[in-house]
């Protein structure tokens, strides 16, 4: 609003301004003497606006001493990781046992994290995932068989929507070969639990009448293999995904696209309705670690200065997907 503008350029003789990410508020102002942000370099120009931050920008801008304050103590370093009871958590972990050597592009969303389930290799923009598998199978076609290494790229429910597509086509129509796997978990989780186009209702939470299908958007792209099944259904996914490196590597094979579908814990209606299990861990555990080095559910600890595992009841969720990977059966599950 100019009015607005030529009130607070009249009556201030300086004016700070705040804003988050860029300084679109600043550029509106003009007047670059009376003005204090990040075009001035007053607020940094990256970076968060963190309390203590503002806090320092406000006291230099009123002319008051800096305050010091106490070193806060370090938090012990924690690798990000995928929520306790994430579905794709269990995906990438079928993944790994199906796939032990292969070639695994990534793409853009929270399962990135796959990364440190070794399951995700590269990370380049939306949709690259697709674009990536099928060029690193032709790089590899003309190998002897066994030396085409598996090839299994996974993309999230969204993002396939938003990119997957066109790459998806002309992967199919240039006869690469490669697993797809699709985390369909129902939302935009990363950005704050949008919903995608197959979950019937629009972006202002309004129910819509058209519901747009993966599988049916898959099987329109020319893919011939479209398999769906829950990842918490671990002993099933990991069938599943063995029929899928067969088909891929068939004489008449091609993509075979794979459909991880199980909600997204982040939304609260489902983790209301959901089955939660008792979990414990039995005495039967041997502390071998296996599933804190390759499952990786925070909610799965080693008890301090004690070589022994334990399940933090605060963060489980109670999914019982961990029952499935104990090679010892020492987790056990009741409802
Ligand atoms: S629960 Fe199972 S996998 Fe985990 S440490 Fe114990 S025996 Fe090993
Ligand atoms: S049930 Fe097991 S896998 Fe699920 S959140 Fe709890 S500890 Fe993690």
């Amino acid at each position: 609003n100019k009015d607005f503008i030529d009130f607070l350029l009249a009556r201030y003789k300086r004016i700070l301004v705040l804003e988050e990410t860029y300084p679109v508020i600043e550029q509106q102002l003009r007047d670059k003497f009376k003005i204090f942000g990040r075009l001035n370099g007053h607020v940094p120009e990256e970076g968060e606006l963190l309390p203590e931050i503002v806090e320092d920008i406000m006291t230099t801008f009123l002319g008051l001493p800096q305050v010091k304050r106490p070193v806060p103590e370090q938090a012990p370093p924690r690798r990000p990781t995928l929520c306790p009871g994430c579905p794709h958590r269990a995906s990438f972990y079928a993944l790994r046992k199906v796939f032990r050597r292969g070639i695994y592009p990534g793409d853009i969303g929270c399962y990135t994290l796959g990364l440190n389930l070794e399951a995700v290799d590269t990370v380049l923009c939306m949709g690259a995932a697709i674009s990536q598998a099928a060029g690193f199978y032709h790089s590899f076609k003309n190998n002897s068989e066994d030396e085409v290494p598996d090839i299994v790229a996974t993309i999230g429910d969204s993002t396939f929507f938003h990119s997957g597509i066109p790459a998806l086509i002309n992967a199919v129509v240039e006869g690469a070969r490669f697993v797809l796997l699709i985390l369909d978990n129902s939302t935009t989780a990363m950005t704050g639990n949008q919903p995608t186009p197959a979950t019937g209702k629009r972006a202002s939470g309004e129910i819509s009448d058209k519901k747009v299908s993966i599988n049916k958007v898959v099987e329109a792209c020319g893919v011939e293999f479209v398999r769906e099944e829950d990842p918490y259904n671990l002993k099933n996914f990991i069938e599943l995904l063995k029929e899928a490196r067969e088909y891929v590597r068939a004489p008449s094979g091609g993509i075979a696209v794979v459909i991880a579908k199980h909600p997204c814990l982040m939304d609260r209606d489902y983790r209301q309705r959901m089955t939660k299990l008792q979990v414990r861990i039995t005495d039967k555990c041997k502390s071998c670690h296996y599933c804190i080095d390759n499952f990786e559910c925070p909610a799965l600890v080693e008890v301090p200065d004690e070589d022994r595992v334990t399940i933090d009841y605060s963060i489980c969720t109670g999914c019982g997907v961990c029952v499935s990977v104990c090679p010892r059966k020492a987790i056990v599950a009741e409802t």
